[in-house]
């Protein structure tokens, strides 16, 4: 199993020494927010990243997530850890107190997230797409859906989804051909097949709430024609508990080279029952909003990919010999890989990168509070 340590330092580091922003000290919320408060925070997140989520990598990659009679089972582990996660508080980090949060900025969910692409990638992409849907419901839903959904969302009892991709198109999302029927009580009826979806079902929360393009009867041909809908996997009752299976149905989970244990899933949607967010035939810009903040994200978990990598390739090259150095002090066999120049560059020059990526991921964390909305 690999290992890992967070790298609580260098977040500080940060944290403490790039802060400084004109625009980002005036936001008021965060001036309590203390270099000490986030230390403590930084250090609860290692201990729960290091010792509950990394195991999780392992057992993901060789039990991936099956789909058994029509519902995704998450491999061993999962649910136990999920658990531990939403008990703890973890999904709630940056959302609004308003609704259960804990009113951090992003540059400090920022910090938990690499760790937690660090510990699993897979595991993280379970909660990953609930903070991208929460961010689209409340900048974009009416007070009585945000009421109603987003305080399940950050407590993390319920899941969400971004359902954009079709078989017909991803980069072209203008070809989109899931469809929406007005019903007469303004709710409307969602037809179509929509792939590659992260987290489309799992065993890990009570409901997951997709929020899936999709083209009304009477709007245009071409991206001026799609809307949002908010489509849960179960009917939300009125006074919010779960109600009965909305229509939709996980048709596979699609093959992957890695992240196996994240389940990225053919969903069908038949007549299932929606309700539109935001404004119609507008879907498109309202989903970037999750887009947005998702390819910040996205770029996250490379950082955390990298740092697990440069971390373990630091441990192999002081554990490992082969040949001998210049200067060998070894008097018989090999020098261990580290005392190798050209290797020390490679590390070094991983390093560097990170530390980089890790500041540039921290400014653009504090862009999204400063100038996206
Ligand atoms: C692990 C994983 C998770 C995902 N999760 C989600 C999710 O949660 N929700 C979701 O909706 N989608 C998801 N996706 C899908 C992803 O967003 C799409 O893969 C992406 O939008 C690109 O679409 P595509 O794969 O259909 O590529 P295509 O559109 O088929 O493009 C294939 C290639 O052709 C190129 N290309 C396309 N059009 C042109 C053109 N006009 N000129 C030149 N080159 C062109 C593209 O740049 C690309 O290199 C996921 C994908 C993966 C792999």
């Amino acid at each position: 199993m690999p290992s890992y340590t967070a790298p609580v330092k260098d977040m500080m580091f940060l944290f403490e020494k790039l802060r400084d922003n004109k625009n980002y000290n005036e936001l008021e919320k965060y001036n309590e927010v203390s270099a000490d408060l986030v230390k403590d925070i930084l250090e609860e997140a290692a201990k729960i990243n290091q010792n509950l989520i990394l195991p999780l990598a392992k057992a993901g990659d060789e039990n991936p997530a099956v789909l058994e009679n029509g519902v995704v089972r998450t491999p061993p582990g999962y649910k136990e850890a999920y658990q531990k996660y939403i008990e703890d508080g973890w999904t709630s980090l940056s959302c609004d107190p308003k609704y259960g949060g804990q009113g951090m900025p992003k540059t400090v969910s920022a910090f938990f997230d690499e760790m937690l692409s660090s510990a699993s990638l897979s595991f993280k992409l379970y909660s990953e797409l609930s903070i991208g849907a929460y961010n689209c419901i409340n900048h974009h839903a009416s007070n009585e859906i945000k009421d109603k959904y987003l305080p399940k969302i950050v407590e993390g009892k319920w899941s969400g989804t971004m359902c954009l991709t079709e078989p017909v198109c991803g980069t072209d999302l203008g070809l989109l051909k899931t469809k929406a029927v007005k019903q007469s009580d303004d709710t409307y009826k969602i037809s179509g097949q929509k792939i590659f979806i992260t987290s489309g079902d799992h065993d890990l929360t009570e409901n997951i709430i997709h929020l899936v393009l999709a083209r009304s009867t009477d709007s245009p041909a071409g991206t001026k024609g799609i809307s949002l809908f908010l489509v849960p996997k179960y009917i939300v009752n009125e006074d919010g508990s779960v109600g009965q299976r909305n229509g939709i149905s996980t048709g596979s989970i699609e093959t992957k080279m890695g992240i196996k244990g994240s389940a990225t899933c053919v969903l069908n949607f038949d007549e299932a029952t929606g309700y539109m967010i935001g404004t119609k035939d507008k879907g498109l810009s309202a989903m970037f909003t999750m887009m947005n903040l998702e390819r910040i994200v996205v770029g996250i978990q490379g950082l955390g990919i990298s740092e697990i990598a440069y971390q373990n390739s630091l441990a192999y090259a002081k554990e490992r010999k082969q040949g001998k150095t210049n200067n060998s002090k070894s008097t018989n066999g090999a020098d261990f890989i580290i005392e190798h120049a050209d290797i020390r560059r490679s590390l070094l020059n991983m390093k560097s990168i990170i530390e980089g990526e890790r500041a540039l991921c921290f400014w653009l964390s504090q862009q999204t509070e400063v100038s996206l909305y």
